[in-house]
């Protein structure tokens, strides 16, 4: 192992200039509780960012997920539509609620919910009579998923959608902001996001009835009592007023951060792309990424290596490169669920997880390092040509 060198993470913090100063108001106020000035604020400001009607800061984005399936009235006995390729917490909250995921495949151009398999689970709901009560849709790797033919779909159906946006917060489609598009639209803090408040997440939707709701329950659901009564069952799911101050001062440099994730990419795709074998994940026309990840495939047969490999080599120089996630349809814990592939027998996203790979992102990479990184992917792959 190559201790010489710093390590390179794959998206690590980066805060801004004034994170502190937001935290700093707080301590001065004592508005140390999940309540205070920074929620409210951090709250406005993000639906303003992204043109919803309103916002709830929480705890996580895995809260923000469970709370638009509560608002959407999931429980007992229901049905959800998820993208199989994802990180587990875009699921588990369908099964907080007693319900029973069904995963959509992806499709290769976008790597995101791929229409076609919801096509074919949607006319499989309509033949046994049970339809689904939401669709969840990923947003992965910080491109949002092809939206009008999926939404041409769940209205065709009248089923709504959540938009998981935890990792495309900033991007656009059609020049429609990611997590705007479905019902409900969920954003991650979490630390290795894009912006990141340690851990949070936010909901958000034009629904403010709803999103009162969420809140409440966000809570614990105390009724408006002085003394504490309750009707419904809550959550301990509030952001702290401290976190919610990181969160607005890195608000304000969210637009600076994907354009220098942009220009990561951008150096990656022009060294390594003309490599026989390698695949980006590409921007599609349709819209913005934010580029949290650079993320592509090695195919095995022609490069005579594998992603695999390539990690464990840059592990050895103290790098840290990520396989991409492992589809819920293939998790010991989802394997019991139903599930449909692009076409009838072939899975897009078994592919993906099998040669995917992502490349240290974060915005304060230097180029030294990239540099570094790409010499090493690069000579992996040249020396078994
Ligand atoms: C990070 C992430 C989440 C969960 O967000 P937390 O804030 O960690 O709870 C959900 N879905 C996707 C796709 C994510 O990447």
């Amino acid at each position: 192992m190559n201790r010489s060198s710093k390590r390179i993470y794959l998206s690590p913090p980066h805060m801004g200039e004034k994170e502190q100063q937001f935290i700093k108001e707080a301590f001065d106020h004592n508005w140390i509780a999940p309540v205070g000035p920074n929620i409210n604020l951090f709250e406005r400001e993000l639906a303003e960012y992204v043109g919803s009607k309103g916002a709830v800061a929480l705890s996580s984005g895995t809260a923000a997920i469970h709370l638009a399936l509560r608002c959407l009235g999931i429980g007992n006995g229901d049905t959800v539509f998820c993208s199989t390729f994802t990180f587990v917490a875009s699921a588990n909250p369908i099964v907080y609620e007693g319900a029973e995921p069904i995963f959509i495949d992806s499709d290769l151009e976008t790597w995101n919910m791929c229409p076609l398999a919801l096509e074919r689970a949607f006319i499989d709901a309509k033949n046994s009579g049970k339809f689904p009560k939401a669709v969840i849709v990923v947003n992965l790797y910080g491109q949002s998923a092809n939206m009008d033919p999926i939404v041409k779909i769940c209205e065709h159906y009248n089923v709504p959608i959540i938009e998981d946006a935890a990792e495309s917060l900033g991007a656009t489609y059609k020049g429609k902001p990611s997590g705007t598009i479905g019902k409900f639209g969920i954003y991650s803090f979490n630390g290795n996001k894009i912006i990141t408040t340690s851990n949070g997440g936010m909901l958000v939707s034009d629904d403010i009835e709803a999103l009162n709701k969420a809140r409440h329950w966000s809570t614990q659901a105390k009724d408006a009592f002085n003394y504490y009564h309750h009707t419904e069952i809550g959550y301990n799911y509030r952001l702290s007023n401290i976190l919610a101050g990181i969160g607005r001062g890195q608000l304000m440099v969210l637009d600076d951060r994907i354009k220098v994730r942009r220009k990561i990419f951008n150096k990656y795709f022009d060294e390594l792309s003309n490599l026989d074998g390698i695949e980006f994940l590409l921007e599609a026309p349709y819209g913005n990424s934010n580029h949290w990840l650079t993320v592509l495939t090695i195919d095995p047969i022609i490069t005579g290596t594998s992603a695999e490999k390539v990690i464990d080599l840059l592990e050895e120089q103290n790098i840290e490169a990520r396989r991409v996630w492992k589809p819920m349809h293939l998790q010991p814990l989802y394997s019991h669920c139903k599930y449909y592939p692009h076409e009838n027998s072939r899975s897009i996203s078994d592919v993906l997880f099998a040669n995917g790979i992502c490349l240290p992102s974060g915005s304060n990479l230097t180029m030294e390092e990239q540099d570094r990184i790409i010499h090493f992917v690069k000579k992996e792959i040249l020396s078994k040509a």
